[in-house]
């Protein structure tokens, strides 16, 4: 398969700024004009994902208030603006310009509406592909964007956020597990033929295996499935003594 940096990357980028942009602000937004019944049902499986994101660094001894952390293609901004909002000093960076500012205008609104006293620390917002993410964050976060890597392009990317990761690691996968059933349910979501909306999915052991070559072990799993959205959520760590 083309790598994920090579042509494939060029349809992804392509593809959330345009259709894809406008399909995914819309499952990720709160308004419920124009939004079916599929997207609806993504929209609440991709919240639940975000919630045990949260809840799982919310319970992690790595105190959230201060902490570094890195949202790794971040989308419209669902977990960076509620980590900023916690005290964390986040860098929110994706492929797609559009993306990055429309999670830039809804972290501006969050901290407009926040009451005063609490005011948060604006994310930084980058227009950046993963792979050139660089320098250290005590937490790094990937959500449900490995589904755009093809395998070894997965597992090579998975090195690499583990390389800028100093105590957390937190990373979400459509499972191999269902694979037919994520077909039959949303295989006109992803097409298949259009590299931009081809979907990989990934077994968990080969995301386990990615991690324990970078040094770092799964101590935390969960699993959010509803009618149209399956997801595998990760925690881990660096294994004592790993570089
Ligand atoms: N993480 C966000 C969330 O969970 O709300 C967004 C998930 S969305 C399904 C996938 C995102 O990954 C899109 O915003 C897309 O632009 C981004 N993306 C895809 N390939 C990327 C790459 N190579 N580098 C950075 N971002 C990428």
């Amino acid at each position: 398969a083309e790598a994920a940096g090579g042509g494939d990357k060029e349809a992804v980028r392509a593809y959330f700024n345009s259709t894809g942009f406008e399909r995914w602000r819309k499952i990720y937004g709160s308004a419920t004009d124009g939004v079916n019944r599929v997207q609806l049902d993504i929209r609440d499986g991709h919240a639940q994902t975000v919630a045990a994101t949260l809840s799982m660094l919310r319970d992690s001894p790595v105190p959230l208030a201060g902490a570094t952390v890195c949202d790794a293609g971040c989308g419209t901004g669902s977990l960076a603006i509620p980590l900023a909002a916690e005290g964390a000093s986040v860098l929110a960076s994706d492929i797609s310009a559009a993306m990055v500012a429309e999670a830039q205008r809804q972290a501006q609104a969050a901290l407009a509406a926040q009451p005063t006293g609490s005011a948060f620390d604006m994310p930084r917002f980058e227009v950046r592909d993963l792979e050139s993410l660089e320098g250290r964050y005590d937490i790094v976060v990937c959500l449900d964007v490995l589904i755009h890597y093809p395998r070894e392009e997965a597992q090579k990317m998975i090195r690499h956020l583990a390389s800028l990761a100093g105590k957390r690691l937190l990373l979400s996968f459509a499972p191999k597990t269902f694979y037919f059933d994520f077909l039959k349910r949303v295989g006109e979501l992803f097409p298949g033929p259009s590299k931009a909306t081809r979907a990989y999915l990934h077994s968990e052991r080969d995301i386990e295996d990615a991690l324990r070559q970078a040094g770092w072990r799964v101590t935390n799993r969960g699993f959010i499935s509803t009618q149209f959205y399956f997801a595998k959520l990760f925690e881990a760590v660096p294994i004592a003594g790993s570089p």
